[in-house]
C-alpha cells in the first residue's frame, strides 16, 4: 500500500505569488521540463495533486538507453534484451503459441518513486502540492493566472504537464468513452519474473493487449485497451489467475492515443496532456522526456533572452507537428491490431517477425521516433542570431 505523503489538513495552507515559470504536474513530462531549466536562476514552480513519486501510473518499462542516457539508471529494477509474445492456440485443446522476439535495443523496468526523486534532483525548481482545478481570467500583460484548491498563481510561461486531463485548456472537454483515449489497468502482485511478456490474445482483449513486466521484486501485470469503454478489470482478473499471481496493488488511467494541440493561447502543453503516448504500444514515459527536453530547451532560450515566449510557443508548436506523419502511422497500425487480433491475419503479420531483419527494423524505426540521440544533440534550442526579445517581464 502507498503511502499517501500529500499535504493534509492544516499543512494545506493557502498559496499564491507570481513565478517566472509554472509547471502543472510532476511526473516524468513536468520534471523533464523542470530539468531543463537548472542553473537559469528563473522563479520556477512545479504543482501536483500528490507528492513527487507519490502516485505511480504506469507499468514503467521505457528503453534502458534512455534512462541511462538521462542519468536515471539508478531507479532501473530489471533489463530485457527479449520480448515474449504470446498468441493463442490455433485449434482447441493445442497449446498457445510463443514467439520471442530479440530486440535490437533492451528495455527496463524501474521504480517510479525512485526515477521522479532523481529527475527531481536535476532540476532545482521549488515543488509544492495542489490540486490543479482550471486556468483563471487573464492576468496582468502575459501573466497567465492558474486556480488551484489552495489559491490562484500566475507565470508568463505556464506548462500543462498534467496528463491525459489536459486540465487548463479552455477548449473541448476530453471525456471518455468518446474521446481518443485508450485505457490500461494492472495490477502489482509481489513476485520474480525473467521475461518482459505481451498477450496478443483475443480472449483478454480484443482491439488491444495484456502485459506481464517483472520489475525485481513484483511484477506489474496487466490489460490495456484501445477502445475506452472496453471493460478491462474482468480480464485483468482473468490475466492474473491465469498467471497464478494474487490481484494486488491495482492502478490504472486513461491514455491519449491522439496527438493534440501542443500549445494552446499561451499554454504550452507536454506529455499525455498534449498526446505524446505513442499509440498501438501506449508508450508515454519516452516520449514525456523526449517532448519535455525539447520544451525544457525552448523555454531556457526565453529565459536566456534568446527568443521570446511567442517564438518559443511557435518553435515547439512546429516541433510536436513534425510528429504528426508517425503518429498518425501508428495509429493505423493500433487500428489494424484492433482489427486483426482475434482474426488468422494476426497469425500471418506475426510471421513477418519470424525474421530477425524485420524485428531489427521495425524497431529501430520505432525507437526512431523519440530517439535516445536526442539527450545528446541538445536541439531544438533557438540559436543566439536569433532577435533576442526578453518574454519576462
Ligand atoms: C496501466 C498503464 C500502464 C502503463 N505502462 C507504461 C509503460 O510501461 N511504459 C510507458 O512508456 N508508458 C506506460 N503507460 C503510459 C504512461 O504512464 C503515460 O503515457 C505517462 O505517465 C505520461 O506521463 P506524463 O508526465 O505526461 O503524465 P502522468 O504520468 O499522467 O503525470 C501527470 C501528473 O499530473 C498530476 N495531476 C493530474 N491532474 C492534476 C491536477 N488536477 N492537479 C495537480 N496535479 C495533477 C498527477 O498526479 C501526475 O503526477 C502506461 C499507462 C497505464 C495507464
Amino acid at each position: 500500500m502507498p503511502v499517501r505523503a500529500t499535504k493534509r489538513g492544516d499543512a494545506r495552507t493557502p498559496i499564491s505569488g507570481d513565478y517566472d515559470v509554472l509547471i502543472c504536474g510532476a511526473s516524468f513530462a513536468g520534471l523533464t521540463v523542470a530539468r531543463e531549466l537548472a542553473g537559469t536562476g528563473a522563479n520556477v514552480l512545479v504543482l501536483d495533486r500528490y507528492e513527487i513519486g507519490e502516485r505511480q501510473t504506469s507499468a514503467c518499462a521505457a528503453p534502458t538507453e534512455w534512462l541511462d542516457k538521462l542519468g536515471l539508471g539508478p531507479a532501473v529494477k530489471q533489463t530485457f534484451q527479449d520480448l515474449l509474445v504470446h498468441r493463442p492456440a490455433k485449434h482447441f485443446g493445442d497449446p498457445p503459441r510463443d514467439h520471442r522476439w530479440t530486440l535490437p535495443w533492451t528495455f527496463s523496468t524501474f521504480d517510479y518513486r525512485h526515477l521522479c526523486a532523481l529527475l527531481a534532483e536535476q532540476g532545482e525548481a521549488e515543488f509544492d502540492t495542489a490540486k490543479v482545478e482550471r486556468r483563471g481570467a487573464e492576468g496582468d500583460g502575459q501573466l497567465i493566472t492558474v486556480v488551484t484548491d489552495r489559491g490562484e498563481l500566475r507565470a508568463p510561461i505556464v506548462i500543462d504537464a498534467l496528463g491525459w486531463r489536459r486540465v487548463l485548456s479552455q477548449r473541448s472537454t476530453i471525456q471518455p468513452p468518446k474521446a481518443t483515449l485508450s485505457r490500461g489497468l494492472e495490477v502489482h502482485p509481489p513476485a520474480n519474473g525473467v521475461d518482459l511478456e505481451l498477450w496478443l490474445d483475443p480472449k483478454y482483449i480484443g482491439p488491444g493487449y495484456s502485459w506481464a513486466f517483472p520489475a525485481d521484486d513484483e511484477v506489474r501485470i496487466g490489460v490495456g485497451s484501445f477502445d475506452p469503454a472496453l471493460d478491462v478489470k474482468q480480464p485483468t482478473l482473468e490475466l492474473v489467475a491465469d498467471e497464478g499471481l494474487p490481484a494486488e496493488g491495482w492502478q490504472g488511467n486513461y491514455i491519449p492515443h491522439k496527438l493534440r494541440r501542443a500549445t494552446e493561447d499561451g499554454v504550452f502543453f507536454v506529455g499525455d496532456s498534449a498526446g505524446h503516448c505513442l499509440p498501438t504500444t501506449a508508450e508515454g514515459i519516452r516520449p514525456a522526456l523526449y517532448f519535455g527536453l525539447a520544451l525544457g530547451r525552448e523555454l531556457r532560450a526565453v529565459i536566456e533572452g534568446r527568443q521570446s515566449r511567442e517564438q518559443a510557443l511557435q518553435r515547439y508548436a512546429a516541433f510536436h507537428d513534425e510528429h504528426r506523419f508517425a503518429y498518425d502511422w501508428l495509429l493505423r497500425v493500433q487500428r489494424m491490431v484492433g482489427f486483426a487480433n482475434p482474426r488468422p491475419l494476426m497469425d500471418t503479420a506475426m510471421k513477418l517477425f519470424t525474421r530477425q531483419g524485420f524485428v531489427d527494423w521495425s524497431f529501430n524505426h520505432y525507437l526512431d521516433i523519440c530517439p535516445p540521440s536526442f539527450i545528446d544533440d541538445g536541439a531544438p534550442v533557438a540559436t543566439p542570431q536569433q532577435a533576442p526579445v526578453a518574454a519576462l517581464a
